[in-house]
């Protein structure tokens, strides 16, 4: 049977029919090859940027396990009622369809960078001339005291998008009224440094219309966070007195938990919470270990091109790698993967490469229409990729422009997610 693309999309994802190397080679009909791991914000915009350019010069492959990609961007506005999950959920049918990618719905589990293949969980064996990782994270290991995840039902991370997402909401709808909400937040460097608190935002939201009477304790081991001044300020002003938020000074770094009994332990003090969520230490996702191109807990990479500093045939985009200034975010990995798909495509079929820019903004939501974002342009320098300048909201800032702000992040959402599904 000679496999084209759609059938390839067929028969791995419907059947779980066990595709061979030589299947998987005749696919390519001789054309250079790219294997994209991870179809989230990095993986999916690196492939459709190679297939759409390259006008079909280029066999593209996109290896991701979840038939619906729910996105960790705006989660935390469904956590405080504003978006429906369904909102978040993007599907790979047109990146099939309209660019010819293969859509390949399994996990790879080992990459052998002297044969240049890639072998998929199903069976199948995949062979790659220049091979793109974005795996998002992993969670480090015993990075919080009483937690792993045997223990995320029970105490969430929600983390990584989709179902963890709706079992935190749906954990923090059933709160008893005058309940206790705890976070335990991560130490740097984690995807999306706004991400936890403008969770914490989100979910005193929810809890000042439902639930009135409960608090929220954060226990953090960094003494400052993102957009720190903006999220007090909101704080203040939203949610006064609901919000504990207890740093290194207070114990917020000697942190243990009780997943069975449903206790935080701060500093020796052992607190009964309603619910928790555990945001834990992070590292590459597992693949990028696998692969052997991180050292330490990320992948670091080239900062001109984001191509491993152990493999130039590799290229690790996103929250897995390790490039100097820019945060872990979606937009980060969206832009990186530009650059990424731009360099590929140039070194495969001889099209023109422009010079690197990359750029980030991370808008955050406090309250109804209170928006406000911090952002930055970079560009690279021999040692890393290197801020060359950056903005942040402003507190005291009136009602109109933190409206604005938050329009621009619903344009944000829609051209993001267009720039990696359709
Ligand atoms: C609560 C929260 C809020 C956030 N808000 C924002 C925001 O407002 N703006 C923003 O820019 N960013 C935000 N982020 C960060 C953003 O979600 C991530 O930085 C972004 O998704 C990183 O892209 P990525 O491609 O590295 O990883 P991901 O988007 O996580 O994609 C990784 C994909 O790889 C797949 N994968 C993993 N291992 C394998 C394997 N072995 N084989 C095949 N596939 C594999 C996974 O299934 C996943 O789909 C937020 C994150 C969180 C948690």
């Amino acid at each position: 049977m000679k496999l084209n693309r759609r059938l390839f999309i067929g028969a791995a994802g419907a059947a779980g029919v066990t595709l061979t190397a030589p299947h998987v080679m005749a696919a390519g009909h001789g054309k250079p090859r790219v294997v994209v791991i991870g179809g989230g914000a990095g993986g999916a915009t690196a492939a459709r940027y190679i297939a759409k350019d390259s006008d079909g010069a280029i066999d593209v492959t996109l290896v991701e396990p979840t038939r619906t990609y729910y996105t960790c961007f705006f989660s935390n506005l469904y956590l405080g009622g504003f978006k429906e999950i369904d909102d978040l959920g993007h599907t790979y049918g047109t990146l099939a369809a309209k660019y010819g990618i293969n859509v390949v719905h399994d996990w790879a589990v080992g990459v052998d960078r002297a044969a240049k293949t890639v072998s998929l969980a199903g069976g199948a064996t995949l062979a790659y001339d220049k091979l793109i990782l974005s795996p998002g994270i992993d969670f480090v290991d015993g990075a919080v005291e009483g937690w792993d995840l045997s223990a995320q039902n029970a105490m969430p991370h929600a983390y990584k998008g989709g179902s963890q997402t709706e079992l935190l909401r749906a954990q923090i709808m059933a709160m008893p009224q005058g309940g206790t909400f705890a976070m335990i937040a991560p130490p740097n460097p984690y995807r999306c440094p706004p991400g936890p608190y403008e969770r914490v935002s989100m979910v005193a939201h929810v809890l000042k219309a439902t639930n009135p009477t409960a608090k929220i304790i954060v226990a953090d081991p960094k003494d400052k966070f993102s957009k720190q001044a903006l999220f007090e300020e909101g704080w203040n002003t939203h949610y006064s007195g609901m919000v504990d938020w207890i740093g290194p000074d207070f114990g917020g770094g000697a942190v243990s938990v009780d997943p069975d009994a449903m206790t935080v332990t701060i500093d020796g003090e052992v607190t009964k919470v309603d619910v928790c969520n555990v945001i834990p230490a992070q590292k590459a996702g597992r693949i990028a270990d696998m692969a052997g191109v991180t050292e330490g807990n990320w992948a670091n990479v080239n900062p001109a091109d984001m191509s491993s500093k152990v493999d130039g045939d590799v290229y690790v985009l996103g929250d897995a790698a390790n490039q100097g200034d820019m945060p872990k975010s979606g937009f980060s990995a969206n832009s990186q993967a530009k650059v990424c798909a731009n360099v590929v495509r140039g070194a495969l079929t001889g099209s023109r490469v422009f010079p690197a820019r990359y750029s980030n903004t991370c808008w955050s939501l406090i309250d109804s229409d209170d928006g406000v974002k911090v952002g930055a342009t970079y560009e690279p320098t021999p040692e890393k990729i290197a801020s060359v300048d950056s903005f942040i909201s402003q507190t005291g800032e009136d009602a109109a422009t933190r409206k604005a702000t938050y329009e621009e992040s619903e344009g944000w959402y829609a051209g993001i997610t267009a720039d990696m599904f359709s």
